[in-house]
């Protein structure tokens, strides 16, 4: 699942610029933005200087944009749907709205970032993903509408 090469950022250099330890956790769009961020955890977020528990990077138009995120405000972009390939068993989602992508034995394929979930192939099974932790998750569950 994991998309670390996506903005070719190599978290042991990251290191060196940002403090707190990071964790490279996945790649994938937040906030209704159309360019997805690189998003770290941070391992010991300094709080005196507002850090937050994730740090989040992009690149647009060569310009590097730097933000944060505290977990709270992580959990309604960390799930997302994705296809589980019952061939080669990749696991795969859309990083934006254009990102179409296909597992490594091309027998199926995803599109639509958070916007949009479009998908075709076969052989596949929906699945729910925890982009922070990088693992299939069960579905949440659905708000009961009859009380
Ligand atoms: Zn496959």
């Amino acid at each position: 699942m994991r998309e670390d090469q996506y903005y070719g950022f190599v978290t042991a250099r990251l290191d060196h610029f940002f403090e707190g330890g990071l964790t490279y956790c996945n790649t994938f769009c937040l906030d209704h933005q159309y360019e997805p961020y690189a998003v770290y955890k941070v391992a010991a977020p300094n709080l005196e200087k507002g850090h937050k528990d994730y740090l989040l990077l992009k690149v647009v138009e060569g310009k590097t944009w730097v933000n944060g995120k505290n977990i709270e405000d992580m959990e309604k972009w960390r799930y997302q749907n994705g296809l589980h390939c019952q061939i080669c068993d990749e696991v795969i989602f859309s990083c934006y709205r254009h990102d179409f992508k296909h597992c490594k034995c091309e027998g199926c394929n995803v599109d639509g970032g958070k916007d949009y979930f479009k998908y075709g192939g076969t052989n596949f099974k929906v699945v729910n993903i925890d982009l922070l932790e990088d693992r299939i998750c069960p579905w949440p569950e659905e708000p009961s509408l009859s009380k």
